[in-house]
């Protein structure tokens, strides 16, 4: 099926060291007319086209979602805006032409807030398309499409969603999000990774494109990785594709974050610089307005009575990381019952919904391994101690939980490991025998790591170490997952490389769950 895909300017042409699509959005603004608003509200002088970071949409229900720009005329400087407050008109309309406009409004873009805009429709028809626009002095934004849910009582058919995470810039291009575009998809999951804070020092000749600055520290430097990020054509496209529901890992704040664990004065105001540019940059809703060094990321959201989804921080909350990260086996520090990923709070909150869920597939978009990967080939044992691995006590909690309460088809998503798996989680990792309780589809990176390919002895030995890991692949890609009452439909899907634009996309493989049986099949 052929998806009318949002205008890549025809000057994109991606080369080394270019940041030559952060003035392309100029050619193609000219080409939207702004004919949905009404009268210009205000007269803001913009020193170059405002709208260069493009679009997104957020975190639908069933009568709206959230719809995301932000001014920045210069994006790696600041933004280039004048310290004062705008006004954004907006508009969502029930046709790409946005001839029949159904909501409109004015936001005010302040310089707080570096001038994003983050305005939550409502009032909207459940499970139906609509196309949203920006205004601003005499400026339109491109057009972004958006969906609502289906109503809670509704019974859905068919969902289909892809998730992403790890896009580490300077290693390589979003060919994936190029294809993703092309898929007939509901919306979008980001499990994390979105920037990385990491200085390119030195700067690397080899590096496809790249970073600049420092390791991100303040709330600017903070903004302009966002804003470097955010220029890419392909992904600011996807964005304006689909809504994407969004969490973060830890590169969005820094390496192996583990945030109950870091609280020095320091760290907490870095931290408190990374989510408020964090939250500047994404279609979040209020509720995930950062306060200091806290912000509310877990969050939950219905397709009908189909999917519930329960979007997860493993971050914030996180106690001490055991031995460091390393790949050793679950000694003591690992077992420790003071030891969470998830933290009490979140624990409790997730048990509950989850209890409670009318939802016939219950999927937790996360972002770290939960099943326990020995990582390290033949004798020896060496789990991820950064993962849930490292904490034993709340993954037991976790699977005992799904388990003992039936929760109707638990099933997992995770990113941040750069590497495709299909992983049966079983109840108690030390009894290869033990019954499946869920399902894990963890998804390979957009571009970190760069141009790799699976080694076929690694992931023989992985098998050979794991008998519940179904599939282990070491591409780059992003998965692709369909959902009916009684299937899902898993596709691994791949690019040969990243280091430069136009990879062609493949599926590597394909598992199907079927409802009741937490069990993967390839397909
Ligand atoms: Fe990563
Ligand atoms: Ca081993």
């Amino acid at each position: 099926m052929e998806l009318p895909l949002y205008r890549i300017p025809d000057t994109y042409k991606p080369s080394r060291r270019s940041f030559i699509c952060t003035t392309t959005s100029l050619a193609v603004a000219a080409l939207w007319s702004g004919k949905g608003f009404g009268a210009i509200t205000g007269n803001p002088k913009f020193s170059a086209y405002p709208f260069q970071l493009g679009v997104a949409s957020g975190d639908p229900v069933a009568d709206g979602f959230v719809i995301w720009t932000r001014l920045a005329p210069k994006p790696l400087e600041g933004g280039g805006m004048p310290m004062e407050p705008i006004a954004v008109d907006w508009i969502v309309a029930e046709d790409e032409g946005m001839s029949k406009v159904v909501r409109k409004g004015t936001a005010t873009a302040t310089p707080d807030w570096v001038h994003s805009v983050h305005v939550e429709v409502e009032g909207l028809q459940p499970n139906r398309w609509y196309w949203y626009q920006f205004k601003a002095g005499g400026e339109v934004s491109q057009v972004g499409r958006a969906r609502t849910m289906p109503l809670a009582s509704d019974k859905p058919d068919r969902l289909r969603f892809a998730f992403a995470s790890c896009q580490n810039y300077s290693h390589g291009f979003y060919t994936a999000y190029d294809h993703m575009a092309r898929e007939d998809l509901d919306f979008v999951f980001h499990l994390g990774d979105y920037i990385y804070e990491q200085a390119e020092t030195p700067v690397s000749a080899d590096r496809p494109r790249q970073h600049f600055g420092p390791a991100l520290k303040t709330l600017e430097q903070y903004r302009n990785r966002f804003a470097l990020y955010k220029t890419d054509p392909f992904l600011q496209r996807m964005h304006a594709q689909v809504p994407w529901i969004v969490t973060w890992d830890d590169h969005e704040t820094w390496n192996d974050m583990a945030g109950a664990a870091e609280t020095t004065a320091a760290q907490l105001a870095r931290r408190a610089a990374a989510y408020k540019a964090y939250y500047e940059h994404m279609p979040l809703r209020r509720i995930a307005l950062p306060r200091g060094p806290e912000m509310q990321m877990y969050r939950r959201l219905s397709f009908g009575n189909l999917a519930e989804f329960f979007v997860l921080d493993t971050r914030q909350f996180k106690t001490k990381v055991p031995y460091d990260g390393k790949h050793v086996p679950q000694r003591k520090d690992a077992m420790d019952p003071q030891g969470t990923i998830l933290g009490d709070k979140q624990r409790e909150w997730l048990f509950d919904g989850l209890g409670r869920s009318a939802g016939r597939w219950n999927v937790l978009a996360q972002q770290v391994l939960m099943g326990r990967v020995d990582l390290v080939n033949g004798e020896a044992d060496g789990y991820a101690m950064n993962t849930w691995s490292g904490y034993e006590v709340d993954r037991r909690r976790m699977l005992d939980f799904v388990a003992e309460r039936k929760i109707s088809n638990p099933v997992v998503l995770t990113g941040d490991i750069h590497s495709n798996w299909a992983n049966e989680l079983i109840r108690d990792f030390t009894r290869p025998d033990s019954p499946s309780v869920a399902t894990e589809f963890v998804g390979t990176s957009i571009s970190t790591k760069g141009d790799t390919v699976t080694n076929p002895a690694r992931r023989e030995a992985l098998y050979s170490d794991n008998p519940f890991v179904k599939y282990y692949g070491d591409e780059r890609g992003y998965v692709s997952c369909e959902i009916t009452p009684d299937l899902w439909k898993t596709d691994y899907r791949t690019v040969a490389y990243v280091s430069k634009p136009g990879a062609p996309i493949h599926t590597n493989a394909s598992f199907v769950v079927e409802a009741g049986k937490p069990r993967l099949i390839r397909a």
